[in-house]
This record gives structure tokens, C-alpha cells and sequence, in this order.
């Protein structure tokens, strides 16, 4: 499996001078593998991945993790969405409330120009209900599990020729407010799982002023990698204040023999 990192931050974009390295984009992973492909979220990042989805007409399928801005607002800037005779295929997780359609639906108010019902492409939302295991879509095999988030949604575990990818954002693994899956099973669902991509947002140092915002600490995704035995963890979802010097610096001292730890970075791939 190929995993690309077209947004790797968390809330909102942050262009600038000093986020030039790790990306400004918000959530947007491409995993392909045997020529299919999956996008996960649809953050400003999905923007360049359509451009050069363009070379092709196959059909796009994108599963969303939840509905907070940062995670749907690159959709309307998403170019397949304008082809005629391009098929889409949008993945919804549940949330509280449950709004399957929010991607489409935040095209039809006076925030956007062109209401969904004006895109070309043959678009169409498959909500999922229900935590599931091993639903095969676009020839991999998705597992899901609920994030501990205000609103809900869902973390994803893909599963490709025997090599285990889990895309786990916004997700407060020691949340006291939305609690939904504790330590224990967090460990339990990642256990098979080579390449973890987890929520990093934070530092424990500014963690007590963030709790109950859904998001962990690195060290905490430390943690629970280590605890899941896992042999590659990706910081994802780095806050907005977060400069590529503070990035850099942080990878640098936080390296372990049996743990291999990278900052998500924007326009980088990994193969697992
Ligand atoms: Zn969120």
C-alpha cells in the first residue's frame, strides 16, 4: 500500500512561512494499492489531489471520518466534482447529530456559489450506520471504530495484501467528554495494524487547557502505539500554531528503537 499526505493539518489551513515543510492543507490521505484507490477526509488538501485525479475519469470513492470543517471543506474545490460522467462515491460516518449530507449540504447555503445539485459528476453519499469489520470498498478491506470526538465519527483500519494502515484523526484517546472507546480497546483494534496515522495535535504541555476538544497529545499517541505494538506511528493532524521548527524538533528527540515516529508531512508518500 502507498500512503500520500495532501493535508496534515488540524482545524484550519495555515499557509505561511513557517508551516512551508509539514503542509497548511487540513485532512486529505490518499491510500492506493493495485491501481484502486481511497481518499480519506476532505479537508482543503483534497483540492491538488483532484488536479491530478484529472488524468483519469475512474471513479472516486472518499470516506469521510466525521463532518467538522476541516475534514469536508476542501469538497466544493474538489475538480472530478464538476465532470460529467465522473462517479463518486462518499462514505459518511455517523455523528450527533447524524448529517450524512453536511459535504453536499455546505454547498447549498450562501457560503458557496454552485449548490450540489449543479455538480456534474454522479455523486453519491452511502452512509455507514454501524461500526463494521472487514466491509470490503474499492477492494480493500475497511474496519471501523468510534472516535473519541465532540460530534462523533469513525476511525478506519485498511487492510491490503496482509499490511495493516489505521487513519485514526481527531481522536482525544484519554477523553473524559466523548468518551466512546477507551485505552483498552483502542490497543484491542490496532493490534494488527504496521502504519498507524494517529491525532497528535498537542504537546503535553498543552494538553490541560485542551481537554475535551478531541484531539490527543503526541505523547499520548506514543503510548498507545506502544501499547498496540506498532512499528511506524505518523503524527497527524498538527496544530495550527505548530511551526515546522517545533515539528522538526520534536521528531528529533522523540526516536525509539522499536518504534519509528514521522511527522505527517504534506506531498509526502510511505510505502507500507
Ligand atoms: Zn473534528
Amino acid at each position: 500500500m502507498k500512503v500520500t499526505f495532501y493535508g496534515t493539518r488540524g482545524s484550519i489551513p495555515t499557509p505561511g512561512e513557517n508551516t512551508v515543510k509539514y503542509g497548511g492543507n487540513t485532512a486529505c490521505v490518499l491510500i492506493e494499492a493495485d491501481n484502486k484507490k481511497i481518499i480519506f477526509d476532505a479537508g482543503t488538501g483534497i483540492k491538488k489531489l483532484g488536479e491530478e485525479l484529472l488524468s483519469n475519469n475512474e471513479p472516486v470513492t472518499i470516506i469521510l471520518s466525521h463532518n467538522h470543517w476541516d475534514h469536508i471543506q476542501g469538497f466544493p474545490f474538489f475538480v472530478p466534482a464538476y465532470q460529467k460522467d465522473r462517479k463518486i462515491n462518499i462514505y459518511s460516518a455517523p455523528t450527533s447529530p447524524i448529517e450524512h449530507n453536511a459535504i453536499l449540504e455546505q454547498m447549498n447555503m450562501s457560503t458557496f456559489p454552485v449548490p450540489s445539485k449543479n455538480l456534474a459528476a454522479d455523486i453519491k453519499v452511502i452512509p455507514f450506520k454501524n461500526i463494521f469489520e472487514n466491509m470490503i470498498i474499492n477492494g480493500f478491506a475497511i474496519s471501523s471504530i468510534q472516535i473519541n470526538h465532540p460530534n462523533g465519527g469513525f476511525a478506519y483500519k485498511i487492510r491490503h495484501n496482509n499490511k495493516v494502515v489505521a487513519y485514526v484523526t481527531d481522536n482525544e484517546i484519554y477523553s473524559e467528554d466523548n468518551l466512546n472507546t477507551d485505552f483498552t480497546e483502542w490497543v484491542t483494534f490496532l493490534s494488527d495494524v504496521d502504519f498507524l496515522i494517529h491525532d497528535a495535535q498537542y504537546t503535553d504541555l498543552e494538553m490541560p487547557l485542551k481537554l475535551g476538544w478531541g484531539h490527543s497529545s503526541i505523547d499520548q499517541a506514543i503510548k498507545l502505539a506502544k501499547a498496540a505494538k506498532i512499528k511506524a506511528l505518523v503524527l497527524y493532524s498538527h496544530a495550527p500554531e505548530r511551526t515546522d521548527k517545533e515539528l522538526d524538533k520534536i521528531i528529533k528527540e522523540i526516536q525509539f528503537k522499536d518504534l519509528q515516529i514521522i511527522a505527517s508531512q504534506e506531498g509526502l508518500s510511505h510505502e507500507i
